[in-house]
C-alpha cells in the first residue's frame, strides 16, 4: 500500500472491515458485541485495584488486549511498538501525534494478531495479554490540552431557540458558522464519573435579585467528541481536504449543564460555570479507520445556504457525515435499588448533524489557531428531527414544563441526585459488522456543602 493510500485511511474500507472476519477471542464474534475485530477501539487501562501506570489497550469482545504485551510478543512492527510503549503512563497522545499511517499499521497488525485464521499458536501465546473488561479500570484515553464545544445539532439549536424565541429560533449566523465556545479540560472525566450537583448563581424570572445555591435544573447533553490526531502549527491552518487526517477517532460525550445557571450567566459571553463543573467521555476511542464503512454523504436542505468555500470540499460532500446511532438511558436511585434496568429516553443519529467533523476541524484552525494531539471537539447536543428525540432534558421536557414519566411512576423535569445517565452509541450499515462505542456513564451526587457566607 502506498503512502498516499495510507493518508486516506479515514475513508478506506479494506480486509479489516470484512464482516465475515472472526477472532480467536470468542466473545468478539458474538452478535451485538460493541467490540468485534472490525472495531478495535483504543484506550488506557490498568488492572482494577493496581497502582501501576495506565497502559494502552484495545477492546476486543469482553476483553482488553494489552498493547505493550503485544509489543513484547513481537506481533507489532518496530515503529508501531515504539509508539505504543511511549503511551504507557502518558495516554494515547504519542499515537495521536504519529498520524494516520502508523495508526492504520497498528490496526492491520492487530487484525493479524487477533484473527481466528491467523498464525497458528498465537491464541495461546497472547492469552496472557488479555484481561476481562470488568476487571480493569480505565483512565481518560489521552491528555486533553484543549476542549472546544460546538453546536452542530440543528434540531437541538432549533428546539432550544424556540424556548426563547418562538418566532425566530435559529440566529442568523447558525447556517454559516460552525458555532462553538472554548470549554475547560480540568473537569473532563471518564465514564463512571460522579458529578456533584453544582452550586451557582441563578435568578428566577420573577425575582428581583439572584440567589446562590444548588442548581435545580441539572441536565445532560448527548454529544459525540472528536479527538485530534496530528495538530497544526500556530498560524498555519489546514484546508478541508486535509481535515480528516487530523481526526484520531470518536468518543461519546456528556456535556453536563446547569440550565438555571446558564440562563442567567450566558449573556453576553456564552457558557461558563454552567458547563465547566464536569464533562464525561467514554473510555474507548473508536478510530477514524474503524468508522470508514459508516461514512455517509453530507446532506443539506436545498433551501439552506451552501457552506462557504473553505468549509466545502468534494470528500466532505461525499463522505463527511458519520452514521452513529446515539441513545440516552436513565437509571434513578430508586430504579437501581429495585434492580430495574435503565430506561431509554431517546435516540438520534450523528449523521443529522448540521456540520461535519471535517468542517469543525477546518473552521477551528481557519484563523490560524493550532490544534494539538488529544484536543477534544464536542459536537454539541445531537437531537433528532422528531418530537421525543431531544438530546437533553431541556428539550424532552420543553424547558422543564412537561415532566417525563418513567416506567416506575417517577417523574423527571431535570436530573435528581442519584440519577445515572448513560449514553451509548453504535454504527450499523447493510453488509457491515455492527460496531459500538461502549457506554459513557455518569451519576449525580448531592451538592457540596455550601461555602460559608461572607460577612
Ligand atoms: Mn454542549
Amino acid at each position: 500500500m502506498s503512502a498516499s493510500d495510507l493518508s486516506n485511511s479515514w475513508c478506506q474500507v479494506d480486509h479489516t472491515h470484512d464482516p465475515d472476519l472472526k477472532s480467536w477471542v470468542a466473545s468478539a464474534n458474538e452478535t451485538g458485541t460493541d467490540f468485534p475485530i472490525q472495531n478495535l477501539p483504543l484506550g488506557m487501562y490498568r488492572p482494577m485495584g493496581s497502582l501501576i501506570a495506565f497502559r494502552p489497550g484495545v477492546a476486543i469482545g469482553d476483553l482488553v488486549f494489552d498493547l505493550i504485551r503485544a509489543a513484547e510478543e513481537n506481533v507489532l512492527s518496530t515503529d508501531v511498538a515504539a509508539i505504543v510503549r511511549a503511551c504507557e503512563g502518558e495516554g494515547l497522545n504519542p499515537l495521536m501525534a504519529a498520524g494516520a499511517s502508523l495508526r492504520q499499521a497498528l490496526r492491520h497488525e492487530l487484525v493479524s494478531a487477533l484473527r481466528a485464521d491467523g498464525e497458528p499458536g498465537l491464541a495461546k501465546r497472547l492469552a496472557g495479554a488479555l484481561h476481562p473488561m470488568d476487571e480493569v479500570e480505565m483512565s481518560l484515553p489521552c491528555r486533553i490540552n484543549g476542549y472546544t464545544d460546538f453546536y452542530t445539532g440543528i434540531h437541538h439549536a432549533t428546539a432550544v431557540g424556540k424556548l426563547f424565541r418562538p418566532d425566530n429560533p435559529l440566529l442568523p449566523n447558525y447556517k454559516w458558522v460552525p458555532i462553538g465556545y472554548h470549554g475547560r479540560t480540568s473537569s473532563i472525566g471518564v465514564s463512571g464519573q460522579s458529578v456533584r450537583r453544582p452550586l451557582g448563581q441563578t435568578k428566577a424570572p420573577d425575582a428581583e435579585t439572584p440567589t446562590f445555591g444548588p442548581s435545580s435544573r441539572l441536565d445532560y447533553e448527548l454529544e459525540v467528541g472528536a479527538l485530534v490526531s496530528q495538530g497544526n502549527e500556530l498560524g498555519e491552518p489546514f484546508g478541508i481536504e486535509d481535515a480528516e487526517r487530523h481526526l484520531f477517532g470518536i468518543v461519546l460525550l456528556n456535556d453536563w449543564s446547569a440550565r438555571d445557571v446558564q440562563a442567567w450567566e450566558y449573556q453576553p459571553l456564552g457558557p461558563f460555570l454552567a458547563k465547566n463543573f464536569a464533562s464525561t467521555i467514554s473510555p474507548w476511542v473508536v478510530t477514524s479507520e474503524a468508522l470508514a464503512p459508516f461514512r455517509q454523504a453530507f446532506k443539506r436542505q436545498r433551501s439552506d445556504p451552501a457552506p462557504l468555500p473553505y468549509l466545502d470540499g468534494q470528500a466532505n460532500r461525499q463522505l463527511g457525515a458519520i452514521g452513529i446511532k446515539l441513545e440516552v438511558h436513565l437509571q434513578t436511585a430508586a430504579m437501581r435499588e429495585r434492580g430495574d434496568q435503565a430506561v431509554k429516553l431517546m435516540q438520534s443519529n450523528f449523521a443529522d448533524s448540521y456540520w461535519t467533523v471535517a468542517q469543525m476541524l477546518t473552521h477551528h484552525v481557519s484563523n490560524g489557531c493550532n490544534l494539538q494531539p488529544g484536543d477534544l471537539l464536542g459536537s454539541g447536543t445531537q437531537s433528532g428531527p422528531d418530537a421525543g428525540q431531544g438530546g437533553s432534558l431541556l428539550e424532552l421536557t420543553q424547558g422543564g414544563k412537561h415532566a417525563i414519566s418513567l416506567p416506575n411512576g417517577e417523574q423527571r423535569s431535570f436530573l435528581q441526585d442519584g440519577d445515572s445517565v448513560s449514553i451509548v452509541g453504535f454504527c450499523e450499515a447493510a453488509g457491515r459488522r455492527r460496531i459500538g462505542f461502549g457506554a459513557c456513564v455518569g451519576t449525580v451526587l448531592p451538592s457540596p456543602v455550601k461555602p460559608h457566607k461572607g460577612d
